[in-house]
């Protein structure tokens, strides 16, 4: 069996706790693989590694450490298809959709490209008689990020990208079901120029997370994962002192209002909620129909729906794939019954697709009308191929459902009317918002992030707040008195 190991110091580094994961191929549903998974030792070392290689890359001068950035960029774009392949076999997301997953991971390493830019400070002259004052950003030092396996590639490069670029040494957790893409992003930075021990991938669990929790030369923790482990990240790493973003899970509503074009909202409502198998943190799993604009949407999904794909990622014909896990499939087509027992009614049933019978951990997409806010395929994030439609009969209704949902990662309006729309972005309780855009994942030149349970912390990620997260600014006052001026004064000091 082939062993996917670490990557510390540049190099392979032999596993020593002689733990492992199964990495499936989900397509096949056989183990094609097994992750080492860290001790608390290993990480340790790669958390020593780093801190000893942080110094050096810090002293890089800026536009050395854009340049491996631009380096990167070009051999990321070279290998879009090799990425694309690695994130198929172990994701099982079609090529297509792993293409438009690296394509926007492309945009942050573009982004960091323009670091000497960003990291500019600021200079104030004369704030007092002979006095200066100006401000820099500098790197936090080692900084650690945690992944999930939905964007096995996109998610490393959000946090990457900038916090190299910055001057930060790195250690990386990806998800322990499909950890390869990140070794190979690892493997071109080192192609590009990023000296070894700048960048460490330690592959593991919940061992190696709370390892990089406790140390304590570990500045910052970036995670993106599940709402129940973001609030543990988060809370056991700012007790240690930490700097913390976690990212957490997301119940995203698209509101259509009787007024939309309802072909048109019909193709993103599945476009969003069925593309990569519904496991997207920015999927749609909830349509808000509006009044009268239920009955023909819900026929329109329907028809759509039914007419879904579903197969291996890597057969082109495919437009859907399988979920991560027997285990996730399992529990996913389970809310269909619990569906029917809370009061709904399954209007696409995915357990009759075809493929949902072979060895692959497949499910057929399914739909879900007269959903309750009060049963489990509403409350839950369900993370696959399930949509869920409430019917509301007023906006009000819509917005206050948003409102007391625990989530606000993303939520989309549909509608001809401008001032519905706009009332709307306004109004709404999420971070990401769309206006007949159904998954409005900020452009890398934003930062992206929830509110409410779908992000603990303050910053948001990549963008301008990722720049924000991986510095610390310093102020510094200068003056250079003439020593003829020069006096005793014990007051404290004025500017005027
Ligand atoms: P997960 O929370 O199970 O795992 C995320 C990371 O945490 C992995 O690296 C995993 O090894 C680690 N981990 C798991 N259990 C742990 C524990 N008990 N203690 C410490 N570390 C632990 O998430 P997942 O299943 O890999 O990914 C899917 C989830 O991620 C969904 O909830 C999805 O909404 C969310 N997500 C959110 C965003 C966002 O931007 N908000 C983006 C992508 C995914």
């Amino acid at each position: 069996m082939r062993t996917i190991g670490h990557l510390i110091g540049g190099a392979e580094a032999a596993d020593a706790a002689g733990r492992y994961a199964p990495v499936w191929n989900p397509a096949t549903g056989e183990q094609q693989a097994r992750v080492a998974l860290a001790s608390a030792q290993e990480v340790r070392a790669a958390v020593g590694v780093a801190r000893a290689a942080a110094p050096g890359w810090r002293a890089t001068p800026l536009g050395r450490r854009a340049e491996v950035m631009f380096r990167f960029r070009d051999l990321l774009d070279a290998g879009r298809k090799e990425v694309a392949r690695l994130l198929t076999a172990e994701h099982g997301k079609t090529l297509d959709d792993a293409l438009g997953e690296i394509a926007r991971g492309l945009e942050n390493v573009e982004f960091a490209c323009g670091a000497p830019h960003l990291l500019r400070g600021g200079y104030s002259e004369e704030v007092s008689a002979g006095v200066d004052v100006h401000e820099v950003r500098q790197p936090l030092g080692v900084v650690a990020g945690i992944t999930p396996f939905n964007f096995p590639a996109m998610v490393p490069l959000w946090m990457l990208a900038n916090a190299l670029v910055c001057g930060n040494a790195f250690v990386l957790k990806p998800s322990e079901r499909d950890p390869s893409p990140a070794l190979f992003l690892a493997e071109l930075l080192g192609r590009a120029g990023l000296p070894d021990g700048v960048l460490n991938v330690v592959q593991g669990d919940k061992v190696a997370v709370d390892a990089l929790l406790d140390h304590p030369d570990v500045a910052a923790v970036s995670f993106v994962g599940s709402t129940p482990i973001a609030r543990y990240v988060y809370e056991r790493a700012t007790a240690a002192g930490k700097r913390v973003q976690a990212l957490g899970g997301a119940k995203n509503h698209m509101v259509v209002l009787p007024d939309a074009e309802i072909a048109a909202a019909a193709d993103a409502a599945v476009s969003a909620a069925y593309g990569s198998a519904g496991e997207r943190c920015m999927a749609v799993s909830v349509v808000v129909a509006v009044g009268e604009a239920a009955d023909p949407l819900v026929e329109a999904i329907a028809a759509r729906v039914r007419g879904i794909r579903v197969g291996p990622g890597y057969d082109a014909a495919s437009e859907m794939g399988p979920l991560i896990t027997a285990a996730h499939r399992d529990r996913v087509a389970a809310y269909l019954d619990t569906a029917t027992a809370q009061g709904a009614s399954v209007v696409v049933d995915g357990r009759t697709d075809p493929a949902t019978s072979g060895p692959g951990f497949f499910l057929g997409a399914s739909l879900v009308d007269h959903v309750r806010p009060t049963s489990a395929v509403y409350t839950d994030e369900i993370f696959g191929p399930v949509l869920a439609v409430v019917r509301v009969a007023t906006y009000d209704e819509a917005l206050r459902l948003i409102e007391d949902n625990p989530y606000g990662n993303g939520a989309a309006i549909f509608t001809r009317d401008g001032g519905a729309a706009r009332r709307f972005t306004a109004e709404v309780q999420a971070g990401m918002v769309g206006v007949n855009v159904p998954i409005p994942v900020p452009v890398a030149y934003y930062s992206f992030g929830g509110w409410k349970g779908s992000l603990f912390g303050d910053l948001h990620m990549y963008g301008p707040d990722g720049i924000r997260f991986y510095t610390r600014t310093k102020v510094v006052t200068s003056r250079w008195p003439d020593p003829a001026t020069s006096s005793v004064d014990l007051g404290f000091p004025r500017t005027r």
